[in-house]
C-alpha cells in the first residue's frame, strides 16, 4: 500500500469512528437517549411547555443517573406500543421505559431489567355509561385499543374476541373517539387509564371498570444480550425501591383518580 493510500484509509476509519462516536474524542457528547411514552399522563407525558413528567420518566431519570448521567444528558425520545421493540434493535435509545410489559414474544427482540411495577389491563367508560362492567360486555362493542400493545392482544385472544376493536397508534387518540361517543370502551392498563381519569379537563368525565384483567409487569428495555447493561440496571432499581424513592415517584404520580397500586414487585429478569 503506497503511503498515500494508507493515509487515506486511516483518515476514513479517524472520520467513521469519530461520526460514529466511538473516537475516544473528549468533545464527543455524552447523551443517552431514552425511550419513554409522550401522552401517557402520569407515566410518560410532554407538556406544552417542553417539560416531561409521569412515573416511567421518574424511573428513568433515576435510573440514568445511577448510570452516570445528569439530567441535563438525557434526551428523551417518543416511543409508540409497536416500535419500542424496533427502537431498542436499531440503538435509537439506550432503554425504554414506557408502560413496557414484560413478555416472551418481546424478549425474542429484546431484554428487560426489572420489573419496577405492577398494573392490570382495565376498563374506561364515560361516566354516563351502565352497560360495560366486565370484560364480556365487550362483546359485539366498539373497542379501542393500541396497536402492538398486550392489551389489543388480550382482547382478541381472550377477553372479548367478539368486539369491534379499533387499533390506534396511542391511547390518547383513543380516548378523544371515547369521548365522542364513537367507542364503548378503552383498554389498556390501569395505570394509564387512572392518568387520562385524573386529568385536568377530564375529571368526572370517565371512569374505570376496576377489573383486574390481566398482570401487567413493566420492565426496562435494553438490548437483547446486554447483560452488563441489565444488571446495573437492576441494580438502580433495587436501590431505587430501598432508598424510599420507588414510594415517593408512586405518590407523586399515581395519586389521583383513586388509582390503588401494587407492592414493588421483586426482580426478576436476568436471574
Ligand atoms: N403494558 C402494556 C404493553 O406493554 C400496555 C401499555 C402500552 O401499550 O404501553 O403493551
Amino acid at each position: 500500500m503506497k503511503v498515500s493510500q494508507a493515509g487515506a484509509v486511516a483518515a476514513t476509519i479517524a472520520l467513521a469512528l469519530t461520526t460514529s462516536g466511538c473516537g475516544g474524542n473528549d468533545d464527543a457528547k455524552h447523551t443517552i437517549p431514552i425511550g419513554i411514552k409522550f401522552d401517557q399522563p402520569g407515566l410518560g407525558y410532554r407538556a406544552a411547555d417542553g417539560t416531561f413528567s409521569g412515573f416511567d420518566v421518574d424511573v428513568a431519570r433515576y435510573v440514568a443517573k445511577e448510570l452516570g448521567y445528569k439530567p441535563s444528558e438525557i434526551e428523551f425520545k417518543q416511543v409508540f406500543s409497536a416500535d419500542r421493540e424496533l427502537l431498542i434493535q436499531f440503538n435509537e435509545v439506550k432503554f425504554v421505559a414506557a408502560s413496557y410489559s414484560i413478555n416472551d414474544k418481546r424478549k425474542a427482540k429484546v431484554d428487560f431489567a426489572g420489573p419496577y411495577f405492577l398494573a392490570h389491563q382495565d376498563l374506561l367508560v364515560r361516566s354516563s355509561q351502565a352497560d360495560i362492567t366486565k370484560a364480556e360486555d365487550l362483546n359485539h362493542k366498539k373497542l379501542c385499543s393500541v396497536t402492538g400493545s398486550t392489551s389489543a392482544e388480550n382482547v382478541k385472544s381472550n377477553l372479548a374476541p367478539k368486539a369491534e376493536l379499533l387499533e390506534l397508534p396511542g391511547y390518547s387518540e383513543c380516548l378523544v373517539a371515547l369521548q365522542d361517543s364513537q367507542l364503548d370502551a378503552l383498554t389498556t392498563d390501569n395505570t394509564i387509564l387512572a392518568g387520562y381519569a385524573a386529568q385536568e379537563g377530564n375529571q368526572g368525565k370517565f371512569k374505570l371498570a376496576g377489573l383486574n384483567l390481566s398482570k401487567e409487569n413493566y420492565g426496562i428495555g435494553i438490548k437483547k444480550g446486554d447483560k452488563e447493561l441489565q444488571k446495573k440496571i437492576n441494580a438502580a432499581l433495587r436501590k431505587m425501591e430501598q432508598d424510599g424513592s420507588w414510594e415517593k415517584f408512586v405518590k407523586a404520580n399515581f395519586g389521583a383518580a383513586n388509582y390503588k397500586n401494587e407492592p414493588a414487585p421483586a426482580i426478576t429478569e436476568g436471574s
